[in-house]
């Protein structure tokens, strides 16, 4: 089944120069780039974003360190992309994530962990909607897509 998922690739990918790299990852793999644009956030929006974590003590720490710079925010679909997307992220902390994942392979930090990945189907839809307006999303088709998935795989 097709789904799409939302990346936003921190200030901490912007600063240490991954952007292209991160993204041709997610290329590569096969997941369709639906969305992409370079944004500053604002402080309403990642109270809304990160909402799950307004009493944890490091809440305040964790909005200064994204809006230091703008980040790159990135709408990807695909079958399953949101579990496709969050295996290839890697758990949270950088220092505990596997090698060949983004932040298994790129952080040292819990906070400083290059991207943020959506964590279900559900939050995917939440997430695109919140950081993309319908306008910002395209629907083409991949020319390549018969060599990524057959169409049960697509339609299912
Ligand atoms: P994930 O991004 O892996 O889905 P969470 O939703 O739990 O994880 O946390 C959101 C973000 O908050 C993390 O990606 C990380 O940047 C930051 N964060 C989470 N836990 C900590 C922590 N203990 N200390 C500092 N920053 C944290």
């Amino acid at each position: 089944m097709l789904e799409k998922t939302l990346i936003i690739i921190k200030p901490s990918g912007v600063q240490r120069e991954i952007v292209g790299e991160v993204i041709s990852r997610f290329e590569r793999k096969g997941l369709r780039l639906a969305g992409l644009k370079m944004v500053n956030l604002t402080d309403k929006i990642l109270n809304e974003h990160y909402a799950h974590l307004a009493d944890k003590p490091f809440f305040p720490r964790i909005k200064q360190s994204m809006t230091v710079s703008p980040v790159v925010i990135i709408c990807l679909e695909g079958v399953e992309a949101v579990s496709v997307v969050r295996a290839m992220t890697g758990v949270t902390n950088g220092r505990n994530a596997a090698a060949g994942t983004v932040r298994g392979d790129f952080s040292m930090s819990n906070q400083e962990n290059i991207i943020h990945a959506s964590d279900s189907v559900e939050n995917g839809k939440i997430e695109v909607k919140r950081f993309f307006a319908d306008t910002e999303i395209f629907d083409y088709q991949k020319v390549n897509l018969s060599f990524i998935n057959n169409l049960e795989e697509i339609n299912f």
